[in-house]
C-alpha cells in the first residue's frame, strides 16, 4: 500500500488532475492494490463486499477511488463489488499543551500556536473486511 501521507499526484484539492475522466491516478493506483489484493485472498470465490477505512486526512478522494474501484474490477471476481468506505476524521494531541482536537485538514497547528502536533487518527488507509460469495 502506498504511504497515506504522502500524495505524489499534487494533492487532494478539487483542481486535483484527472486521468480517465474522473478517476484521479492516486487512486487508481490505490484502487488496483486494493483490488489485487482482495481477488487475490478471495481466490475462486466472488467478492461482493470491500470495506475500506479512507481516513480524512489521507489524501484520497472517495468518490475518485469508488470511480476508479468500478474501473478496475471489471473482468475480476470483485467486478459489481459494493465498495464501503469509512471515512474517520482527523484527531491530533499537542505536545506542547497536550491539547487533542479535530483535524479538518494537514495543517498540524494547535490553537495555543505549537506545531508540535501529533496526528492521532484520520490519515488511514487500509482495507477493513470483505465479503466473499
Ligand atoms: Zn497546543
Amino acid at each position: 500500500m502506498p504511504d497515506a501521507g504522502t500524495d505524489a499526484y499534487g494533492g487532494s484539492g478539487p483542481g486535483a488532475r484527472l486521468a480517465m475522466g474522473g478517476a484521479r491516478v492516486h487512486e487508481l493506483s490505490i484502487a488496483q492494490s486494493v483490488v489485487q489484493a482482495v481477488t487475490e485472498r478471495a481466490g475462486d470465490r466472488k467478492v461482493l463486499v470491500v470495506r475500506l477505512t479512507v481516513g480524512r486526512l489521507s489524501g484520497v478522494v472517495p468518490d475518485a477511488l469508488r470511480f476508479s474501484f468500478d474501473l478496475v474490477t471489471e473482468g475480476t471476481t470483485a467486478q459489481g463489488a459494493v465498495l464501503e468506505i469509512d471515512e474517520p476524521q482527523g484527531l491530533a494531541s499537542c505536545r506542547s499543551c497536550a491539547a487533542e482536537f479535530v483535524l479538518r485538514d494537514l495543517i498540524l497547528l494547535c490553537g495555543c500556536g505549537s506545531a508540535d502536533v501529533l496526528v492521532l487518527s484520520g490519515n488511514e488507509l487500509l482495507v477493513q473486511s470483505m465479503e466473499v460469495a
